[in-house]
């Protein structure tokens, strides 16, 4: 190497070994040409110890298979290739000592394959580059995670951590347009706890909660997992029952009804028992909107109501077309 050469290779090598990124060369048998200062800093592998080698048999946690493709397909075409840290968050397993937590993690990194010409215009070796994105990954994370937590409070009941109104009724709707084109079944249940005035004037309204949040439990427990269960009111729930006919939602009505009116809520020393009314309505092709829907199943709950409570009311066209229950109420 003549003079100016050697001082371009020693310039060079100060580059390379002040960068704030992993630099490895390698050739087309993995072997290491090049080892920089950030790589033996993370790795604690000085670079006597790698150049010349195989990476893999030095590096023995990396993702070898994945990582011999990558470098292998960057040769054969020739062009430059990337790895994000959304698709592989680690490829060489460092540490990363945060400044902000003190606390130590897994390095994420972004990773570039580079092809590198020899003098002779062949492509012989490989640049690979890493950069460390914990910063940016972490922060990228918790964004994410702070707004799937929003959407879940968004929909999310607060007492009964069942779905609230809004999204539950988005539901629906989405459910009733669902019916339109599907040849399938599908039942609405409204239900609603018997006489609960009396409940929070008897026992406090905090005592009234744990009914509310009791009878939601035993919805959660009673109804599949592909039911759709909400908080409609105060003490008034919605149930979407996908795939199922009206018959066969009145087994799940009945069997909510008797559990919720075989159980108590331990208040103290007393315990209270209450009991709900319910309304089910099968989908039909002649209803309007879901709000129609929603309409004739409350409909059937009001007629529990009026016949005597603690009770399901399957909607039928002889319930006629009159008021809600809502509407009755505050006429009456
Ligand atoms: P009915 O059998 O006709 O349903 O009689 P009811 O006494 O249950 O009557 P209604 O449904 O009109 O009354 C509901 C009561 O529920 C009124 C309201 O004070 C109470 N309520 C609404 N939301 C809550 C809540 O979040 N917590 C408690 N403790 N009470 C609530
Ligand atoms: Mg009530
Ligand atoms: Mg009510």
């Amino acid at each position: 190497m003549n003079q100016v050469t050697l001082s371009d290779f020693h310039l060079t090598m100060q580059v390379l070994d002040n960068i704030d990124a992993g630099v490895v060369i390698l050739d087309k048998d993995h072997q290491v040409w090049a080892w920089n200062s950030f790589m033996q800093a993370y790795s604690g592998i000085t670079s006597d110890r790698i150049i010349g080698k195989n990476l893999f048999e030095v590096m023995a946690d990396l993702p070898v298979a994945w990582l011999k493709q990558k470098i292998d397909s960057t040769f054969k075409l020739r062009m430059r290739s990337f790895s994000c840290w959304e698709d592989r968050p680690s490829i060489f397993h460092f540490r990363n000592f945060s400044p902000v937590t003190g606390g130590a993690s897994l390095m994420y990194q972004n990773m570039t394959l580079t092809p590198l010409k020899s003098l002779n215009g062949e492509f012989s070796h490989i640049c690979l580059t890493i950069t460390d994105v914990s910063d940016i990954a972490k922060s990228k994370t918790h964004l994410r995670e702070s707004n799937e937590q929003l959407t879940h409070l968004s929909m999310t009941d607060r007492l009964t951590q069942l779905y609230n109104r809004g999204h539950w009724e988005a539901c629906l709707a989405e459910e009733f347009e669902r019916c339109r084109t599907a040849n399938m079944p599908s039942t609405l249940v409204m239900f609603d706890i018997d006489h609960f005035k009396k409940v929070n004037d008897t026992f406090g309204h905090v005592a009234g909660d744990g009914v509310i949040r009791t009878v939601a439990s035993m919805l959660r427990r009673t109804k599949r997992q592909s039911d759709i269960a909400g908080r409609y009111g105060g003490e008034e729930f919605g149930v979407i029952l996908p795939g199922t006919s009206a018959e066969l939602g009145l087994y799940f009505t009945e069997r909510l009804r008797t559990r919720i009116e075989a159980a108590s809520v331990a208040v103290d020393v007393r315990s209270i028992n209450v009991t709900i009314s319910l309304g089910i309505c099968e989908w039909a092709p002649w209803m309007q909107g879901y709000e129609h829907w929603l309409e004739l199943s409350d409909r059937a709950l009001y007629h529990s109501k009026q016949n005597g409570r603690n009770q399901t009311t399957v909607f039928s066209k002889e319930l006629g077309d009159g008021r809600t229950r809502h509407q009755q109420k505050l006429c009456s």
